[in-house]
C-alpha cells in the first residue's frame, strides 16, 4: 500500500466538482461558512452518505457540489484543495477538467478565470503539474457549449501551459453528441485535444458516430464492442479507465467483471487508470491502483506500464512527457 501511495502517479480523468472529498468539502464550507455557522451545520447533514451514489444520484450531488463553488471565492478555494488533495496522493501530474459555468457571480470567462488562476495557486503551493481540460456538458444546449469553445481563445496565450483540451461529458442520457459536432470541429481546428466521454452508457450508434469523428482519448469506454475498441487501438486512443465511478454508478457489475482487465491484458488499445470524481466516490488514484492489484494481480511492472501509457497520452509536451517519465522510471528503479 505505501508503495503505491508513495508512486508517482498520473490523472487523465479529474472532474473539478467531483474531485472533492467529504472532509475537503466540509474545510471548504468551513472556510466559506464559518464552522459554528447554520449554514455549516446544514453542510455536514447533507454530507452523510455522500457517496452512495448510482449514475444519476451522481448528477444531483454535482447540483450540491455547484452551490458551494458558484462564489470566485468558493471556486477558487475548492480549485486549490482539489489539487492538494491530489498532491498528498503523490500525483505527478493531473489533468483536471470542468465545465464554466455562469453563475449569478461569474460569467462563464469569470469562471474559467477563477479556475485557470486557482491552478496557478495550487501548482505554487503543492509542487505538482496541473493543466486543465475545458469540458462542454451534453446536457446543455449547443449555444452553450459555443459560449464556452468562444471564449477560450482570451485565455490561451496567457494560461498556454494550462489549457491543455476538451473534455465532452455530462450525463450520457442526455442531449446528442451529433449537435455537438461543430462546436468540437472549432475546437480541434484551434489545436486542442479532445477526450471523449464514450460507451459509458449502451448507445453503439452514437459510440460509431463519435469514433468517426475522431477523438484523442476516450473516457470510460465500458460498452465498446471489440469492434469498436480495436477500431480506437489502431488510433493509439487510450481508454481512461475509472473502476470505482463505474461500479459505484452500476454501469459495470463488479471490480472483477470491470472492461479493464480485457483492455489490459489483450492490448487490444493503451489503458489508463483514473478516478473520475475522487471525492464523490471516495476512492484516490492510489486506490484505483490497489483495486487492480487485487482484482486483476497488477504486478509491480504492470504499475509502471500503465503509469507511463498515461504519459504517452497526457495533453502535455513531448519534454514534459521526458521529465515525467524520468520521475515514474527513477522511483521503480530504486523501489523494485
Ligand atoms: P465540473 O465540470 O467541475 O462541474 O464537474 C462535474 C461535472 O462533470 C458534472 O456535472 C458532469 O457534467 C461531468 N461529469 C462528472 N462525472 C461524469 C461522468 O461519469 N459521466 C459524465 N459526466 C460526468
Amino acid at each position: 500500500n505505501i508503495f503505491v501511495h508513495e508512486m508517482p502517479k498520473v490523472e487523465l480523468h479529474a472532474h473539478l466538482n467531483g474531485s472533492l472529498s467529504v472532509n475537503t468539502i466540509q474545510e471548504l464550507g468551513a472556510k466559506l461558512y464559518g464552522s459554528k455557522s447554520e449554514e455549516f451545520t446544514h453542510l455536514s447533514e447533507q454530507l452523510t452518505n455522500f457517496d452512495n451514489v448510482d449514475l444519476g444520484g451522481c448528477f444531483e450531488k454535482f447540483d450540491f457540489m455547484h452551490k458551494l463553488t458558484s462564489t470566485r471565492r468558493g471556486l477558487h478555494l475548492a480549485t486549490i484543495l482539489a489539487i492538494r488533495d491530489f498532491a498528498k496522493d503523490n500525483v505527478a501530474y493531473l489533468e483536471l477538467r470542468t465545465t464554466p459555468k455562469n453563475t449569478e457571480e461569474m460569467s462563464k470567462k469569470d469562471y474559467l478565470e477563477c479556475v485557470l488562476e486557482g491552478i496557478v495557486r495550487g501548482k505554487e503551493l503543492h509542487n505538482i503539474l496541473v493543466t486543465l481540460l475545458i469540458s462542454i456538458d451534453r446536457s446543455q444546449s449547443v449555444a452553450e457549449a459555443e459560449e464556452t469553445i468562444n471564449i477560450i481563445p482570451k485565455f490561451r496565450s496567457r494560461y498556454n501551459n494550462i489549457i491543455a483540451g476538451i473534455d465532452f461529458s455530462g450525463n450520457p442520457n442526455k442531449g446528442n453528441f451529433s449537435d455537438f459536432k461543430p462546436v468540437l470541429e472549432k475546437a480541434r481546428e484551434d489545436n486542442l485535444k479532445l477526450s471523449v466521454h464514450c460507451a459509458e452508457i449502451h448507445n453503439p450508434s452514437e459510440v460509431d458516430e463519435m469514433i468517426e469523428f475522431g477523438m484523442d482519448r476516450c473516457g470510460h469506454g465500458t460498452f465498446l464492442t471489440d469492434q469498436q475498441l480495436h477500431k480506437l487501438g489502431k488510433q493509439k486512443v487510450a481508454i481512461e479507465c475509472c473502476l470505482t465511478s463505474n461500479v459505484k454508478c452500476s454501469t459495470v457489475a463488479k471490480y472483477s467483471e470491470h472492461h479493464f482487465r480485457n483492455i489490459f491484458t489483450s492490448e487490444s488499445a493503451p489503458v489508463v487508470l483514473c478516478t473520475d470524481d475522487c471525492g464523490i466516490f471516495n476512492t484516490t488514484l492510489s486506490n484505483e491502483f490497489l483495486m487492480a492489484k487485487k482484482y486483476f494481480a497488477l504486478s509491480k511492472p504492470d504499475m509502471m506500464k500503465l503509469s507511463l501509457t498515461a504519459v504517452d497520452h497526457a495533453f502535455v509536451s513531448e519534454n514534459v512527457k521526458r521529465d515525467l517519465r524520468r520521475i515514474i522510471e527513477r522511483y521503480f528503479d530504486s523501489e523494485c
